[in-house]
Formats: C-alpha cells, structure tokens, sequence
C-alpha cells in the first residue's frame, strides 16, 4: 500500500469518486462523512467513520485511529443559493469545520492535504480562459468561505510546514464508467442531472433555462464540464505530487473547452434519443456568462489533464448512471 488517506465527505459526489480512484492506485481509504449530504451507499472502498467535522473531538479520534498518510477533503456545502441565504451556515461548515481539520492535522502530525475549492473563487471574471493568477473576488458565500480556507492553507504552510494543494473544480460533471457511483444530490439543481431528469421523465418535468441573453454566441452561459473520472485522476496525482515533496499550490482543474447550456440540452437529447423539455427563464444571480478554465498548470506541476473532455463522453456517463440509478428504484420508465 501507498499508505492511507482520510477522505472527508468521503460519501459525496466527487469525494466518493476520488476514493476509488485512490483504491484502484494502492492507497487504502477511510472516509469520514456526517452523511448530511453524501450517501451510505457510495461508501465502497473502504471504512465509514461517520462524524462531523464540526465535532473537534470526533476529528481527533478519528485521526488517532487511522493514523493517515494525507488527507483529501471533500466535507462541504455546494449550494450557491442557499450559501446567499444562509451565510453563517457555510462558514461554519466551509470554513470552521476546515479550521477544525487543519488543527487535527497539526495536532496528528499528518503533513499533507488535498482540498476541494472551486472556481466560484474567481467570482466574475472578465479575461478567459481563467489561469490561477487570475484575481479571486468571490461573488457568493459560498465562494467566500472556500476562499477563506486558501488562505488559511497558506498560513498553516508557513507556521507548521503542512503542504497542501488546493484543486480548484469547475462545473463537475459525469459520473464513474464503471457505473457503480455518480452524481445524486437532493435536492438537485445541477443542469446535467436536470437536464437528464427532463429526458426521462418526457411531459412531466421541464428544465428552466437560466437565461438566453447573455453575450455568447447562442444566448446561454458557458461553463467548463469536466468528467469526475479526470477529476478523480488530479487528486491521485496531487497526493503523488505531494508524497514526493511538492510545494504548497493552488491549481485549475477544467478541461479548457466551454460548452453552453444549450448544448448540453441538445447533446443529452440526442444521446438520449429523446426530448429535453425546457423553457427559458430569468438569469439566476451570480451566474457569469462564461467560467472556462485555463488548466495548463495543472499540467506542468501534476502532469495531468483531463482524458476524458467533450459533452459526449461526459454525458454518456452521466446518462448511463442516471439509467442504473432509475432501475434500482423501481420507478423505470
Ligand atoms: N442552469 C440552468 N438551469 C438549471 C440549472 C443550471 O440553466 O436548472 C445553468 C446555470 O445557469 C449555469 C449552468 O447551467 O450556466 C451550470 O449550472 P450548475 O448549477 O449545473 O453549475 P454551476 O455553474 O452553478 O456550478
């Protein structure tokens, strides 16, 4: 073995993918997860601890028990929306509850992370495609309070030497070729699982368009999908980069390749073979009209990129999940 990785939010969407990945490459796992909003049922490649990363002590047992090598840090709130009308929950969550891990980990004597941020920390910006020196001016809580932890991530280097790398996503997307995880929240709101919920469900769900005009070239907004298999992949090579003594960094994760919200409508339809019943509504708050990475240093240090890029490959993926994800409820159409 390579060693172990403590995965919090272990059981969530990109958590859950990333442990596999870390399986697969020889490292064991343990996840700590207060399945507040991951699944029991993504937890496959190794032990559950099931724990709150609000919880100071659960956090010290659990790394008295494990004793990691590194950990990958998932444990977060997602929901843009809801991070505007709750603030005080996603910076305790976001950010105390990092602050609580990153004590644990001095405390432990664990030296290495691997953490979750985002995109959103950009906020709007106005040059694409988007490199990490780019100017981070959140426009929402949630960008905030992952941003505050970027911070605390280069403080906590310079008094206690832990190195980290913070992998920043952009629009995360797909779900696991094997078929065995992918993409479920609850509720949802993300536009490929929406978009797919329209495909199957025909008359009885529409998708709403967040605006058709925007300065694009067919009106709706342009993001960066990248395959959650790829993104997998960057975590494998951030803790390899790490192991053999990398400097604290911050890196882009995307794919450099735009795709607008209508062509996902129409790429899932026709993968799908069938309608994507949508309508067009107002703009959502904060939603710039295009986020498209520059990943080339991702590639210089981690001599990665994504394998995986095009709405094709992604969204066969996603939709072949969604399919399993249908059939073990019972509710096939
Ligand atoms: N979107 C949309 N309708 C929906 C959900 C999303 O038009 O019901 C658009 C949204 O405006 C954005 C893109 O789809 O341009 C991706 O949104 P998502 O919420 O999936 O990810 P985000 O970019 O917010 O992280």
């Amino acid at each position: 073995s390579r060693g172990t990785v403590l995965v919090t939010g272990g059981a969530g969407y990109v958590g859950s993918h990333c442990c596999q990945a870390f399986v697969k490459a020889g490292w064991n796992v343990v996840v700590f997860d207060n399945l507040s909003r991951g699944w029991r049922d993504f937890v496959r490649w190794g032990p559950l601890i099931e724990g709150d990363i609000l919880d100071a002590d659960a956090l010290a047992r659990a790394f008295a028990e494990v004793k990691p090598d590194a950990v990958a840090h998932f444990a977060a709130l997602a929901y843009v929306g809801e991070s505007v009308d709750d603030p005080g929950l996603y910076y305790r969550t976001n950010a105390c509850g990092t602050l609580n891990l990153l004590e644990a980990m001095v405390a432990a004597g664990v030296p290495r992370l691997v953490f979750s941020s985002t995109c959103a920390t950009y906020g709007e910006p106005q040059l694409m495609p988007i490199g990490e020196d780019c100017p981070q001016s959140p426009v929402n809580p949630y960008g905030w309070s992952k941003l505050i932890v970027e911070r605390m991530l280069a403080d906590f280097d310079r008094a206690h030497g832990l190195k980290s790398v913070a992998l920043r996503y952009f629009n995360a997307a797909g779900a696991d070729p094997g078929g065995a995880i992918g993409e479920r929240h609850a509720p949802e709101t993300h536009l490929i699982p929406l978009a797919i919920r329209a495909a199957e469900r025909g008359g009885d769900f529409a998708l709403t368009v967040f605006g058709d005009d925007f300065a694009t070239p067919d009106g709706t907004c342009i993001r960066d999908y990248i395959h959650v298999a790829d993104l997998a992949e960057a975590h494998l090579a951030a803790l390899a980069y790490l192991v053999k003594g990398g400097a604290t960094t911050a890196l882009n994760l995307g794919t450099g390749q735009g795709h607008s919200v209508r062509q996902v409508i129409d790429t899932v339809a026709r993968l799908a073979g069938r309608l994507v019943r949508h309508s067009v509504g107002s703009r959502r708050v904060g939603d710039p009209p295009e986020l498209v990475a520059d990943p080339s240093r991702a590639a210089a240090v981690l001599g990665w990129q994504a394998r995986r890029p095009g709405l094709d490959a992604i969204l066969g993926d996603a939709l072949a999940w969604h399919e399993r994800e249908r059939q073990r409820q019972g509710t096939a159409v």
